[in-house]
């Protein structure tokens, strides 16, 4: 009989991670500031509400296909419609550089660390799946938490091309260590996009109720987890039972 296989994975941002000056690069001033980043002039015709705008419009269009553009396309999609004439080696550096610097913003939830070497160390592999337009800011992240070796893989929107709001995402996720749907759980803040979405995927979902909904999500649809944790340590007990596995 093939073995079955199991499958642990977590949410990133205010699940494992928080950073607010990452986050909101992400969903608002990215084109802004690496533009302004390379050189102020290159905007001087154009206003900061205009180049915002226009980011969370492309951003809203990556949400409604499910298909994720990635950080340096995105900004040199911004730049070409602004007709601001930039190469792309300087928005790359751009956008590392000031990926980088929110890394010092970041800090791990409370108890993320500690949870994710404690399933690990019961030899369940575990996965962090995330929408995130820039992938080596997760590398960073979770080598810094001194966990990327405990972690069978990271799945970002920007590595694989599926946004969240599209479920092919967790599958993919599924599909690195041939886990079965059936007992692969995942972990995370969003009603709609960890919960909902790893359900449709055919996931178990843990709803990690941490008090932070992630801004810019429209209104969840009536969801149900299969669990409601109020703190990452209640996760895994909840996780060896589903699995029945022992809980020590
Ligand atoms: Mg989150």
């Amino acid at each position: 009989m093939k073995p079955v296989k199991n499958l642990v994975t977590f949410d990133f941002h205010n699940t494992l991670a928080t950073c607010d000056p990452w986050f909101y690069l992400e969903i608002r001033d990215l084109p802004l500031d690496v533009l302004t980043h390379i050189g102020p002039a290159l905007l001087r015709d154009h206003t900061r509400e205009d180049v915002t705008a226009r980011y969370r419009s492309l951003r809203q269009g990556v949400i409604a296909s499910g298909r994720e553009i990635d950080a340096v396309d995105c900004v040199t999609r911004i730049a070409a419609e602004l007709d601001i004439e930039v190469d792309r080696a300087s928005i790359e550096e751009g956008v590392h550089r000031l990926m980088r610097q929110s890394m010092e913003h970041v800090e791990p939830v409370q108890g993320a660390i500690e949870v994710v070497r404690e399933i690990a160390g019961r030899g369940i592999p575990v996965g962090v799946i995330s929408s995130a337009v820039y992938h080596p800011f997760l590398e960073w992240t979770l080598e810094n938490f001194g966990i990327a070796q405990d972690l069978a893989f990271v799945v970002t929107s920007a590595s694989c091309g599926h946004y969240k709001s599209n479920p092919e995402i967790y599958r993919y996720a599924m599909s690195l260590v041939g886990a079965d749907p059936s007992r692969s759980i995942h972990v995370g803040d969003s009603p709609k996009w960890d919960v909902c979405a790893a359900q449709q995927a055919g996931m178990q979902a843990i709803w990690f109720s941490n008090g932070n909904m992630d801004a810019f999500v429209d209104r969840a649809p009536e969801t149900t987890p299969d669990y409601t944790a109020n703190a990452l340590s209640e996760t895994a007990p909840w996780i060896y039972r589903y699995l029945d596995l022992p809980l020590t």
